[in-house]
């Protein structure tokens, strides 16, 4: 893995746990040398995380609209920050330059973002992993959600499994070098779709 995208809450949240789980990961992807791709914020837990990246020497590249740039919410001391028209130009970006994806706690737009490339995974789009840190069992009512899924026949057993869920940040990247992406029926391409 070289790069690794991670979706984040643009605020701080509540408790400090998130914030040493952002900082957490930060700093290990620069001991693991592995880049970081992210929406470009400056602040809450985006903050935190690229911080933790760069105080380690790590790359940290931020993608981010002009619509936000220009509002001066971005990072301005990124090894890289990439400012595009669009959230729809931001996401495929953001996808291409990442070899997975990870949220660590949010709100609305860390929900959307993380479901968004699942989905593409399910559809065969990508096989790149998809995973969340379940910091403070911040996730646990999603994840039963996505039993409920599961039990209702909306959603195939393994395709639940295609969304790797770990306690920290360690754990979850060992998963992720050993994670191989399951055959999925009926592959589309972007191109496709
Ligand atoms: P939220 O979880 O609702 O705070 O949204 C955070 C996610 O949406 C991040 O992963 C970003 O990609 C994007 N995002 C939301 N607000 C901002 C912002 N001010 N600057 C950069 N990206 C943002």
């Amino acid at each position: 893995m070289s790069r690794l995208c991670v979706f984040c809450g643009s605020s701080p949240g509540r408790r400090a746990e998130y914030r040493d789980a952002a900082r957490a990961l930060g700093r290990l992807l620069a001991q693991r040398g592995i880049g970081l791709v992210y929406g470009g914020g400056g602040g809450g837990l985006m903050g935190v995380l690229a911080e933790a990246v760069l105080e380690g020497g790590g790359e940290a590249i931020g993608v981010i609209p002009h619509a936000l740039e220009k509002r001066e919410l971005a990072h301005r001391g990124l090894t890289e920050l990439r400012v595009v028209d669009s959230m729809h130009e931001r996401k495929a970006l953001m996808a291409s330059l990442a070899d997975g994806f990870v949220a660590l706690p949010g709100g609305a737009g860390t929900l959307e973002e993380i479901c968004e490339v699942w989905t593409w995974g399910l559809l065969g789009v990508h096989r790149k992993p998809c995973g969340i840190i379940n910091t403070a069992g911040y996730y646990t009512p999603l994840l039963e959600f996505i039993d409920r899924m599961v039990a209702e026949e909306f959603l195939a057993p393994g395709y639940r499994d295609m969304l790797v869920v770990a306690p920290d940040a360690a754990s979850l990247l060992d998963r992720f070098d050993s994670y191989r992406h399951p055959a999925v029926e009926g592959w589309i391409t972007r191109e496709t779709t």
